[in-house]
């Protein structure tokens, strides 16, 4: 805060605000100065509160917590401004706060970051951070085995998901990442293809994108199999999204711009004839959230530095016909990236 001159710090996008105190729940706002810090929260959270927040006192409040965060802010000697995270912060929650604020400082107070100030610090995992991922990672990779078992013929999407989020909850997951991604045949050409009432295909593929939420942090894997025997040219699409990954994942290290990792897998799919195919990123952060900062896109030039996690995906989606991706999380350490979703990527048919 005294590198970027600000005050005064109003935080109110959950995921920020646990990452810095500890807390949990739904409803709060973490005000930060230079010398110390507050949680607010509401009645409902007091226990809670009590027992997760470290290194801040915490108020329970009546009214909206950000109100009086704000007002808390205000009233601290030596603040002459606060600052908040405008990407995280609606126009209606704004003119509300302004509003509280007394007339002579209504306009000035308040004012948007220029640049993200928690977003940084959470790209980067400390170790604590990279065993729960490679926890949630793992308990994704055993969800991945257990489903290939349950998968038939006969069987709808939604059957598949309900399963597998089943059985994600018995290995003692908090929940899902998102809503979970099973898509047959011709559907698997869509890429956020949510299961539905579809019954898989007797013959095609079938892609299956999930994670779960393990002590809050989240995984994200994808794994498309076969169902019946795939023709030269599904195989051939098969192979050429695998040696896209691969060469992805190869591609990252500390140091590296995120452009020339995505380059690395689209290169493979533009040799192979299916560049247009190709029709997002290569990856993204996970953590704390599931599309986190770094963006593993087309002419990013941000670098990667250690203890990023990020997904590899690559994909390739014809319309009416079919689609294959395949998705690993990666931790990028200064001599290359260590896979953390160590599940089968050669063409499993069932
Ligand atoms: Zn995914
Ligand atoms: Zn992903």
């Amino acid at each position: 805060m005294t590198k970027v001159g600000i005050f005064g710090l109003l935080v109110t996008h959950l995921p920020d605000l646990r990452y810095l105190c500890g807390f949990t729940g739904s409803s709060a706002a973490f005000a930060v100065t230079r010398r110390q810090a507050r949680l607010f929260t509401d009645g409902r959270y007091t226990t809670q509160a009590a027992e997760e927040v470290r290194g801040a006192r915490v108020g329970i409040v009546t009214g909206p917590p950000a109100i009086a965060a704000v007002e808390w802010l205000r009233t601290q000697p030596g603040i002459e401004g606060a600052a908040f995270d405008p990407s995280a912060t609606t126009v209606a929650e704004l003119s509300r706060w302004r509003a509280s604020l007394p007339v002579r400082v209504r306009k000035s107070f308040l004012s948007e970051l220029v640049e993200p100030l928690v977003m940084p610090l959470r790209m980067v995992k400390d170790e604590d951070e990279l065993a729960l991922i490679s926890e949630a990672a793992l308990i994704g990779c055993r969800l991945f085995e257990h489903i290939l078992g349950f998968i038939r013929p006969g069987l709808r999407e939604i059957d598949v998901a309900a399963e597998l989020e089943y059985k994600a909850r018995r290995l003692g997951a908090e929940g899902m990442s998102f809503e979970t991604i099973v898509a047959s045949g011709e559907r698997s050409a869509l890429p956020h293809g949510r299961a539905t009432l579809t019954p898989l295909t007797r013959k095609g593929f079938l892609t299956l994108d999930f994670g779960i939420i393990h002590k809050g942090y989240l995984s994200d894997m994808t794994r498309t199999v076969y169902l019946g025997n795939p023709s030269v040219r599904e195989r051939g699409a098969y192979e050429a999204v695998l040696e896209a990954q691969e060469s992805g994942v190869g591609a990252v290290r500390a140091g590296a711009r995120c452009g020339d990792v995505d380059e690395a897998a689209r290169s493979v799919l533009r040799i192979a004839g299916l560049a247009e195919a190709f029709t997002h990123s290569s990856g993204h952060g996970v953590g704390l959230e599931i599309h986190e900062p770094p963006r593993i896109g087309a002419g990013q030039t941000d670098r990667l530095l250690a203890g990023m996690v990020v997904t590899i995906e690559p994909g390739v989606y014809l319309a009416g016909q079919f689609g294959i991706r395949i998705e690993d999380m990666v931790v990028v350490t200064r001599t290359g990236g260590k896979v953390l979703t160590p599940a089968p990527k050669a063409l499993i048919q069932l």
